[in-house]
């Protein structure tokens, strides 16, 4: 996840307004769980070539003020142990509160960086008057805002990745393959990863990336260098099974991010849950390559169809992700483990596959002529030219006469066609559409 910023500050300050504001429609993850976490969300903010990711702690309703005054500092804590820049936002029309007051308390004995910014700042004129009162909270220059209206936003962003120090995060050579190791917590990540390694895997160097939310492990594989990434070795003290949930998450974003290959880590003894399927889908979207690892499989009572039959709900499950080659482990007692590193060599070759620009082609007139593209409005799908123009994920233009006819369903079946072709096992395949003018 690198880093975070998390708004925090009572009900009714603007936090979510804020939040929008900033974000927009790209929130990656809602944590729609009733209780403390309802409405926690996060999104990835890009501001002057530099990413964080921001926090929106919500989810608190107005009521009795020591009940409110005892959420807000569960949310407090929680950012301080999480976060690297904390905006306290106050309300400029209604000024400070005793929360306010013992808020700003709270995070002036923490060493974190505090922003403190006023919001509802509608009229600058008259309200930027008042602002001295809130240099008494003791975090320097406020800054005022008005979410609503967008004003002064760029000035809290300036401010919050001022924070952001320039080497976050370590780059390795490209010929290295980086593997997230992700899933939610206790399906066995750690274990995994201590079984993967405790292999008579020659460990090149540990710990060269390892950032604050991940341990990074170089070691080679058959001549082959690789990098697991680890967001399960550091653990939040939080003891709320949700919040534990919510800042695994958060990391397994910012370690899907860096990858090549993600090892989506599901509990052979427990349902799939939604939380696997918004892990898997991130990784998806992001164009990495995915291997489902069941773990656990020593724990399940199994005839010779069960493994059959488990898959075919994983698959089902993660229909977005049919592609996913499905393995089942035991990380307790090795089983299949070293089959893990075979099945990443392997969709690495289809990640980073190349297909000629003549033979693909080919099996699109061939494709096409097998089953033509539908009609639309009177015009028929042309393809005029296509090409590969990427790997890590394999990408390829198309252009065509009406983008809009190109339907998804027809696309699928062209992808399918490749699919067939190539395998292309492990890995997501792109297409950018263009209009030929
Ligand atoms: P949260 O509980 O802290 O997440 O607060 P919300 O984002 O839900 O906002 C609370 C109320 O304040 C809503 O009615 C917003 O429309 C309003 N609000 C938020 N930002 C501004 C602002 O810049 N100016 C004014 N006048 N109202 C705002
Ligand atoms: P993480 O939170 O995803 O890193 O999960 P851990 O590696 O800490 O494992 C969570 C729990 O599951 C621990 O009690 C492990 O002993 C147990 N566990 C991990 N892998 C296996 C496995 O393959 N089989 C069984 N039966 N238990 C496992």
């Amino acid at each position: 996840m690198g880093f975070t910023a998390t708004i925090i500050g009572r009900p009714n300050v603007g936090k979510s307004t804020l939040f929008n504001r900033i974000i927009g429609k790209r929130v990656s993850i809602v944590d729609d769980k009733p209780g403390v976490t309802r409405d926690r969300i996060y999104g990835q903010v890009e501001w002057r070539d530099k990413k964080f990711t921001l926090v929106d702690t919500g989810g608190i309703e107005p009521g009795n003020e020591d009940i409110i005054f005892s959420k807000v500092l569960h949310q407090v804590e929680l950012a301080l142990e999480s976060t690297d820049v904390i905006v306290f936002l106050v309300d400029g029309k209604e000024g400070l509160t005793p929360i306010d007051e013992d808020v700003a308390q709270i995070l002036r004995k923490s060493k974190k960086p505090v922003i403190l910014v006023v919001n509802k700042v509608d009229n600058f004129e008259t309200q930027s008057e008042t602002a001295f009162e809130y240099y008494k909270l003791g975090f320097g220059d406020p800054i005022l805002i008005s979410a609503a209206h967008g004003v002064n936003i760029g000035d809290l962003l300036d401010r919050i990745v001022g924070y952001i120090p320039d080497e976050e995060i370590a780059e390795y050579d490209e010929d290295v393959i980086k593997i997230a190791v992700v899933g939610r917590p206790n399906v066995g990540k750690s274990s995994l990863v201590n079984s993967i390694l405790g292999e008579e895997r020659v460990i090149v160097s540990d710990i060269p990336g390892t950032t604050r939310d991940a341990i990074d492990t170089l070691f080679e594989y058959q001549g082959k260098k690789m990098v697991l990434i680890d967001t399960a070795g550091l653990r939040r003290k939080s003891r709320v099974k949700e919040d534990i949930e919510f800042y695994s998450n958060l990391r397994a974003i910012g370690a899907i991010e860096r990858s090549d290959v993600v090892l989506m880590v599901i509990d052979a003894t427990s349902k799939i849950a939604e939380q696997d399927k918004k892990i898997a889908g991130l990784a998806h979207e992001e164009g990495k390559a995915m291997i489902i690892v069941v773990n656990k499989w020593d724990a399940v009572e199994k005839d010779d169809k069960t493994m059959n039959k488990y898959t075919e709900e994983i698959k089902e499950e993660f229909k977005f992700a049919e592609y996913a080659p499905v393995v089942f482990v035991s990380a307790l007692t090795k089983k299949r483990v070293p089959k893990i590193l075979e099945l990443i060599e392997f969709v690495m070759n289809y990640y980073t596959f190349r297909v000629e620009k003549k033979i693909l082609r080919e099996l699109l007139d061939e494709a096409m002529t097998i089953v033509p593209p539908p009609v639309i409005k009177g015009k028929r799908l042309k393809i005029y030219d296509a090409e590969q123009i990427g790997i890590k994920p394999p990408t390829f233009s198309f252009l065509v006469n009406d983008p809009e006819i190109l339907h998804f369903s027809y696309q699928r079946y062209l992808e399918n066609k490749l699919r067939e072709k190539f395998g292309f096992e492990g890995t997501p395949i792109f297409f950018k559409i263009k209009k030929k003018e």
